[in-house]
C-alpha cells in the first residue's frame, strides 16, 4: 500500500534529555509512539515511521548565527560565559545541559526530513519532536534553542513553496513570526493564550507583520478558560477564509499540547477533542501538511494527545476509539484509561458567557484588521 502519512522518530530523540526537573520532557514523543504501537496504530495501512537525522551545522546556519551556535556548543561542554547569557542561555526556561546542542539539532534534522518528504510528494508528515517556535536567530527562550519550524519552512519556501504556518500551541510563536515578519510568501497564523497572562507576552492582534509582510502574521490571543466548541469555532471562522485567500502550497502545523486543561504552564480549558477537530479542519484544506509537536507540560496528556493527533493525521479517525481503552492497553496515564480521547469537560454558563463575549470582540477585531488586506470582508 502506498504511504499516506509519515511519522519521524528514532532512538536519539528518545534518549537525549533536558535536565532533570525541566518542564519540557523529551520522552513525550517516544511515549506517544509506544502507545500507538501497543494499539497497532503506529504503522501499516499507509502509515510509516522514518528515521530522523541530525541537522548539519551549515543547515542550522541558514537561520541561526555562527556566534549563537558556537555558544550552544560551548554551553553543552559546560563552558558558560557572558556571551552565552546574553543569548538567553542559562535561564530556567533555557538551561545549560549536555545535550543542549545535540537534541535540538536532532529535532531540527527531523523537521528537515519532514520537509524533504513533503518536497518529494508526501501528503502528511509528523515530527512530534519538533515545534520549537520560540527560538530566534541568536536567542534561546521557552525551552527552544533551535527553531526547526523556521528551518523547515525556509527549506520549503526556498524550493518555491508558499508556506502557511498554523500554530495551535498555547504560546505565541514569537521566534517564527519574527523570522518571517516582513515576508508575504510565508503566512503565520497563531492561536494562543493572550500574552497578558502567559509567556512570551507577545502576539496581539495589532502585531500583524510589517512592510510587504503586513497582514501576513495573524495573531489570535485567547482569553483564559477557552473551551472546546468556542475554540473550534474561532479556528474555523478565522483560519479557513485566510487559507482560502492565501492559497498556500503547504501547511506547517505546530501542535503544542499545552492548551489542554490541566497543563501546568497555561490556563485554557481544552480537551484533545478540539485538537483532533482542528487537525481534521486543517487536513480538509487539501494541502500537504508538515505537523510538529511543541509544548505540552502534562507529559501523559501530551503523549496521548499526540497519539490521537497521529490517528487523525494518518486517516485513522474513523476507528472506534471507545474500544481502545479495553483489552489491557497500557495508557501510561493515571488520569484516564478510556481511550485516546479525553472526556468532554463541563463548563458553566457564566464562564462560557464571559469567554464567548471576549471571543466575539476578538474575532471582530481580527477580521476588521486582517481580512481586508486579503480581499476578505
Ligand atoms: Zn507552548
Amino acid at each position: 500500500m502506498e504511504t499516506k502519512a509519515y511519522l519521524v522518530h528514532g532512538k536519539e530523540l528518545d534518549s537525549l534529555q533536558y535536565p532533570e526537573g525541566c518542564p519540557l520532557n523529551t520522552s513525550r514523543a517516544g511515549k506517544a509512539c509506544r502507545m500507538l504501537a501497543s494499539m497497532n496504530l503506529l504503522i501499516g495501512d499507509g502509515k510509516e515511521v522514518v528515521e530522523p537525522r541530525r541537522a548539519e551545522r551549515a543547515e542550522l546556519e541558514k537561520f541561526h548565527t555562527a556566534r549563537y551556535l558556537d555558544a550552544l556548543q560551548r554551553g553543552a561542554e559546560g563552558k558558560m560565559d557572558e556571551e552565552c547569557f546574553d543569548m538567553g542561555l542559562g535561564t530556567p526556561d533555557s538551561p545549560f545541559f549536555p545535550d543542549m546542542y545535540n537534541y535540538p539539532a536532532w529535532g531540527a534534522g527531523a523537521s528537515l526530513v519532514a520537509a524533504e518528504l513533503i518536497l518529494d510528494g508526501a501528503q502528511v508528515v509528523f515530527n512530534p519532536s519538533g515545534g520549537f517556535h520560540h527560538a530566534a536567530a541568536e536567542l534561546a527562550g521557552g525551552f527552544c534553542y533551535i527553531n526547526d519550524i523556521v528551518l523547515a519552512s525556509m527549506l520549503l519556501a526556498d524550493a518555491g513553496r508558499k508556506v502557511m504556518f498554523i500554530d495551535i500551541d498555547v504560546h505565541h510563536c514569537d521566534g517564527v513570526q519574527d523570522a518571517f515578519n516582513v515576508r508575504n510568501d510565508i503566512m503565520t497564523f497563531s492561536m494562543h493564550e493572550s500574552g497578558k497572562t502567559v509567556f512570551p507576552g507577545t502576539g496581539f492582534v495589532d502585531d500583524m507583520g510589517e512592510g510587504e509582510g503586513k497582514g501576513y502574521s495573524i495573531n489570535v490571543p485567547l482569553p483564559v478558560g477557552v473551551y472546546d466548541e468556542a475554540y473550534e469555532h474561532v479556528f474555523k471562522d478565522l483560519c479557513s477564509p485566510l487559507v482560502g485567500a492565501f492559497d498556500p502550497d503547504v501547511i506547517v502545523l505546530e501542535i503544542g499540547m499545552d492548551g489542554l486543561a490541566g497543563d501546568p504552564l497555561a490556563h485554557l480549558n481544552l480537551t484533545n477533542n478540539s485538537y483532533a477537530d482542528v487537525i481534521s479542519t486543517v487536513l480538509g484544506f487539501g494541502k500537504p501538511v508538515l505537523a510538529t509537536g511543541g509544548g505540552g507540560y502534562h507529559v501523559a496528556n501530551t503523549a496521548r494527545g499526540w497519539a490521537l493527533a497521529w490517528t487523525v493525521l494518518s486517516g485513522e479517525s474513523g476507528f472506534d476509539d471507545a474500544l481502545l481503552g479495553l483489552g489491557g492497553v497500557m495508557m501510561e496515564s493515571t488520569d484516564w484509561q478510556g481511550g485516546l480521547r479525553d472526556r468532554a469537560l463541563v463548563s458553566y454558563g457564566s464562564q462560557r458567557d464571559s469567554v464567548d463575549r471576549e471571543l466575539e470582540q476578538l474575532t471582530k477585531d481580527v477580521k476588521s484588521k486582517i481580512f481586508p488586506l486579503h480581499g476578505l470582508c
